[in-house]
């Protein structure tokens, strides 16, 4: 059975993500960072539903955390085919001129250092230049990307700017190895992330203003994912796909 990596998978976009990917046939590895009870929760919704998962704690923040992650994937029988780079941090809204430099690079270490070092763990297995089978690399970004989140967190989308490039190089240097890297880039999606950023209402506050006049669900977004990741993407690789109502 192939093996299936998402990171962030025990809540929100990563957990709908992880269900899909399992009825798509994948024994999925659902990384989590603390939450260790929600992680187990998909687990056994899957399991009962017929399918094949575990947990793996790492905090993908953490290079030596995402280097034990991955060694512990190794034990597992099956080949890594798939990584979904999904787990993601935002903070306390506020403008660029009340950021500090640890809240930054809080922020980038988890959202583009840590997907860099995941996709380098992968790209490792994948790779037919290691020997690999080949797959797929879906990086979850935001259409913050593009829209740059003024006076909520322009840290947060800066960063996610820097994981469209990173989709983009990445895509072309692996192109001929057998791997696709693609992206999806949701808009405002009901999950606890808000919270997070200290408005757990935001997506209702900002529903009626969007072309189609509501948030998105987190299956809406899983669905894009797993297609990128599928056989049916076999010759799409280095592109977005824009999940966010037609913001
Ligand atoms: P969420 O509900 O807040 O869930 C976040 C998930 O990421 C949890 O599983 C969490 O694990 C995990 N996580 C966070 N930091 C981690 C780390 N350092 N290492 C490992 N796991 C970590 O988030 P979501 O809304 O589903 O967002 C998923 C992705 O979609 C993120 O990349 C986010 O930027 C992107 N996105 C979301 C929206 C939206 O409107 N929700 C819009 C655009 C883009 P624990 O459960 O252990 O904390």
């Amino acid at each position: 059975m192939d093996l299936a990596l998402i990171t962030g998978g025990s809540r929100g976009i990563g957990r709908a993500t992880a269900l899909s990917l399992a009825q798509a046939g994948y024994r999925v590895a659902i990384n989590y960072r603390q939450r260790a009870a929600e992680a187990a929760s998909v687990v056994a919704e899957i399991k009962a539903q017929g399918g094949s998962a575990f947990a793996l704690q790492a905090d993908i923040g953490d290079e030596a955390q995402v280097i034990r992650m991955f060694a512990e994937l190794d034990q597992q029988k099956g080949a890594l085919r798939v990584l979904v780079n999904n787990a993601g941090i935002l903070f306390t809204q506020c403008r660029v001129e009340d950021l500090d430099a640890e809240r930054i690079q809080r922020v980038f270490a988890t959202n583009v250092t840590g997907t860099f070092i995941c996709c380098r763990e992968a790209v490792k297995r994948m790779g037919t230049h290691h020997g690999g089978k080949g797959g797929a690399i879906v990086n979850v970004s935001s259409a913050a990307s593009r829209l740059g989140a003024p006076g909520e967190y322009v840290d947060y989308a800066a960063s996610k700017g820097a994981m469209d490039t990173l989709t983009k190089g990445l895509s072309l240097e692996v192109a001929s190895q057998g791997i696709r890297v693609n992206s999806v880039r949701p808009g405002l999606i009901y999950t606890d992330m808000h919270a997070d950023g200290g408005e757990p209402g935001r997506v209702d506050r900002l529903a009626s203003a969007l072309p189609m006049g509501r948030g998105g669900q987190a299956e809406e977004i899983a669905a894009a994912i797993v297609w990128l990741a599928s056989d049916a993407a076999s010759y799409v690789t280095g592109t977005f796909i824009d999940a966010a109502g037609g913001r």
